[in-house]
């Protein structure tokens, strides 16, 4: 049995992932901003710094698994968009450095990153917010969407997928990470029936929004299915899989960008 570290345990997918590690017979160190393990605030710096440090320190030094699912959806505020930026990008990025030796001392350790299909369903995200995440200027993304006005928080959200999906790939290959037996991939989901979508569906214009995309398959997913697919992205079975961005989307990414090879 492992010791795996998930954020975002309180509630959605986060939750249903921990329900099946436990299900399993694992130790799980959930992390979240209110009941769990750890309690840190990940859109700020001290607080992924005492998520990191503590997460460690429960784990004795060694993970044999993380997921990252702690996130923020696009939703109107004045301050919304630096904290999708902050917790969906740095809250993922700064985590995973910490914890890179505690995962290389296990064997054939794995990553589960969530990411998003709005990676490549939403068009117009600026490439300047995306290149300012993957510099952790935070402030410089956030002035590259000011543009988008009462919309820079979904851009904010497309912004923070695409870059945390270009880093997960960037790095899964590399010495620090492959070199060191670790297995890094994402997730990309299209929507589920978590909270995060239900807080925008109770914004009727929001709802109609996301009642007109394209999910060839129709409907929302299960969050318990999503979970299934994360603990199999864990397993064994998942040994030769490194720098993957695993689309369970009801086929919208397929539908937009099927010649997009
Ligand atoms: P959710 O809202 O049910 O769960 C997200 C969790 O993140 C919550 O427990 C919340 O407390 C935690 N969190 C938020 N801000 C935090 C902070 N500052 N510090 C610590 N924890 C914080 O959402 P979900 O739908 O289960 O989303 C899980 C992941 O999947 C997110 O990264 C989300 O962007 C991604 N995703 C969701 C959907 C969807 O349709 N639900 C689609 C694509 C991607």
């Amino acid at each position: 049995m492992g010791t795996y570290a998930v954020t975002g345990a309180a509630s959605g997918m986060g939750a249903a992932v921990v329900d099946r590690l436990v299900g399993d017979g694992h130790t799980v160190i959930g992390v979240d901003i209110k009941e769990a393990d750890v309690v840190a605030d990940l859109s700020t710096p001290e607080g992924r710094r005492t998520a990191a440090t503590a997460v460690l320190d429960r784990a004795g030094g060694v993970l044999d698994g993380a997921v990252l699912a702690a996130g923020l959806g696009p939703a109107p505020g004045r301050d919304r968009a630096r904290l999708i930026a902050e917790v969906n990008y740095l809250g993922v990025v700064e985590l995973l450095e910490a914890w890179r030796p505690a995962l290389a001392a296990a064997e054939r350790a794995k990553v589960v990153v969530f990411s998003s299909n709005s990676t490549t369903t939403m068009p117009m995200v600026p490439r300047r917010a995306v290149r300012a995440l993957l510099d952790r200027d935070v402030p410089k993304a956030l002035g590259s969407l000011r543009m988008f006005g009462k919309m820079a928080p979904s851009f904010a959200y497309g912004a923070s997928k695409i870059a945390v999906s270009q880093w997960v790939r960037r790095q899964a290959v590399t010495r620090e990470w492959a070199g060191a037996g670790i297995r890094l991939n994402a997730i990309a989901p299209g929507a589920i029936l978590t909270p995060l979508l239900e807080q925008q569906l109770a914004t009727p214009a929001e709802a109609k929004r996301i009642n007109a995309f394209p999910v060839p398959i129709g409907g929302f997913g299960d969050p318990g299915q999503l979970a299934a697919w994360v603990v199999f992205m864990l397993s064994d079975a998942a040994d030769f899989l490194c720098g993957s961005v695993v689309f369970v989307d009801g086929g919208s990414d397929a539908w937009f960008r099927a010649d997009d090879w």
